[in-house]
């Protein structure tokens, strides 16, 4: 399925969860799995029943894996859910689903962790196991933890995420840990790998998703100073989310639903935007070079339509960085 690249590019991808994995399926599905790296969000990590839970990383690795389970929107298809049911009869706390067979993956991850393995080990391990060829790799080894402050007080994530499913109002986010945190060893030789052709930051959450990361200094400084392109992919079709909570967010921080505001988001670390075909009219009014598609990826061919329309575009921008958006 592959397709194969005479010229060796490497490409770096960086997401959060169900929107971010969309498209870097498409993407593993046009490049060589070598020529792939898959940097996935773990601000979203957290402790539950004591195991290691990564949710972003686990919905990247069961989606490029095939076995996401479609019909919830996350987790693993065919899964079944006796621990779930005994924890209930046991009066545990049941707010936070792990199916049987996912709780396989958070026991394996907790055991390495404990064993002294790094988290990117660990999830090297995990993809390769579940067969899996692009590297896909946790944005940092130390713990990231997204923090809300809300109407109903300060939040872990999960608890606003799922606890609260997001409805408190926020009136800020932070990230505990990301000022000490650094990239891993593997992602630094990613993104500084000769051969790196490009970057993309998926369509994902920007201030749940993408945020952790560049609030981590050795993230952040080194995309400031990439030599090679960076283009974004909309979050926002229409001035809405196509899921999630990125409007609901964007409208408590006082936003204006609009594309620009992506893009103003992630100054001084674009070089060009993927723009939605219903945002065509806004392409004018941005500040830097956009490519107009489809980027609303409903199947498996709207995942690749859309991974090679952003790798064409960002081919063609400048790449030495003189042009960029500052
Ligand atoms: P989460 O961590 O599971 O919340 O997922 P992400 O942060 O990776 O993705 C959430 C974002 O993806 C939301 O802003 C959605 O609007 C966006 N999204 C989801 N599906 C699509 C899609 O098919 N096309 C585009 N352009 N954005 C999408």
């Amino acid at each position: 399925m592959s397709a194969i690249d005479p010229n060796g590019e490497r490409w770096l991808a960086i997401c959060g969860g169900i929107g971010g994995a969309k498209l870097a399926l498409g993407l593993s599905r046009i490049l060589p799995p070598e020529n792939l790296t898959i940097v996935v969000n773990t601000g979203d990590d957290f402790r539950h029943f004591g195991l290691h839970v990564s949710p972003d990383v686990d919905t990247v690795l069961y989606t490029l894996a095939g076995l996401s389970n479609t019909e919830l929107g996350w987790g693993l298809a065919g899964e079944t859910w006796t621990f779930m049911e005994q924890v209930e009869r046991l009066g545990g706390p049941s707010w936070f689903r792990l199916g049987d067979r996912d709780l396989a993956t958070h026991a394996v991850r907790t055991a390495m962790l404990a064993n002294g393995s790094s988290l990117t080990d660990v999830t090297r391990h995990l993809a390769t196991r579940l067969g899996i060829g692009p590297s896909v790799i946790p944005m940092c080894d130390a713990p990231v933890a997204t923090v809300v402050d809300s109407d109903e007080g300060t939040l872990a994530f999960q608890t606003y995420f799922v606890g609260r499913r997001a409805e408190p109002r926020i009136r800020a986010i932070r990230f505990d840990g990301a000022t000490t945190a650094s990239p891993s060893p593997e992602a630094i030789a990613a993104l500084e790998d000769p051969r790196l052709a490009g970057i993309v930051i998926c369509p994902s959450n920007p201030w749940l998703s993408i945020d952790p990361l560049l609030a981590v200094p050795g993230w952040r400084m080194r995309l400031e100073q990439r030599r090679v392109p960076c283009v974004a992919v909309t979050p926002l079709i229409g001035g809405e989310a196509v899921k999630g909570p990125t409007a609901k967010i964007m409208g408590e921080l006082g936003l204006p639903l609009d594309v620009a505001e992506i893009v103003s988001h992630y100054r001084g670390l674009l070089d060009g935007f993927v723009l939605d075909a219903v945002d065509a009219a806004r392409a004018p009014a941005l500040p830097l070079p956009t490519v107009v598609t489809n980027t609303l990826m409903r199947t498996l061919d709207d995942r690749i339509e859309l991974a090679k329309a952003t790798l064409a575009f960002c081919r063609t921008l400048p790449a030495d960085g003189l042009e960029r958006t500052r």
